[in-house]
């Protein structure tokens, strides 16, 4: 996913690329993420323009997931969807501090603060390929979750609560703060019996 800078100019200019299987492979690392997702091809929309000697680049990516319920386990289909805004200043002769920032610059063309907003860019060409496997990780969701309603699995026998129903929940205690109610009781008995 490449953009030659030349190209960028005050009138903005739209490009689509697929992330699919082939890209996915190359620069998703998606086993490396809790519940290892599935993805369709990712649909990339960028528009660019540049203002300034500055590169503005407005985007989306798209794709269909496969995610694993953090309750119940169940695979489940969901669409992803992210918005992105990305602003890049000329890096000129200026070094980046952190050496992977550094050597980002140096091997894409672009290196790009924390939060993914800012950058700075060198060179005729830039590739967005980090940048785009990046945004589609946090496009993600941390606890994916099947359905609102989901009930989950006992955390006793194991019994997927959507399902079936299991007698495990009349043996837990009702609140958690029956332990504390407890030692309450406990602690005010001798309280008592010394005065
Ligand atoms: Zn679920
Ligand atoms: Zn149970």
């Amino acid at each position: 996913m490449k953009w030659l800078v030349d190209r960028v100019t005050e009138d903005v200019s739209e490009q689509t690329f697929v992330g699919d299987r082939a890209w996915q492979a190359t620069h998703l690392a998606l086993n490396q993420v809790p519940g290892e997702p599935g993805l369709g091809d990712i649909e990339v929309s960028i528009a660019a323009r540049a203002l300034a000697s500055n590169l503005y680049l407005d985007g989306s990516v798209a794709a269909e997931s496969e995610l694993t319920c953090s309750r119940c386990l169940a695979r489940y289909c969901a669409p992803i969807r992210e918005q992105f805004r990305l602003v890049l200043e000329p890096a000129g002769d200026r070094i980046p501090a952190d050496p992977e920032g550094a050597a980002a610059l140096e091997a894409d063309g672009l290196c790009l603060s924390d939060e993914l907003e800012t950058g700075w860019f060198r060179g005729p060409e830039i590739n967005l390929d980090r940048y785009v496997s990046e945004i589609v990780v946090l496009a993600l969701p941390v606890q994916p979750v099947c359905r609102e309603e989901c009930r989950g699995l006992c955390p006793r026998c194991g019994v997927d609560q959507n399902q079936e129903s299991c007698d495990c929940s009349e043996e837990r205690p009702r609140s958690p703060f029956a332990a504390l109610e407890k030692l309450r009781t406990k602690r005010g008995e001798p309280e008592g019996e010394s005065r």
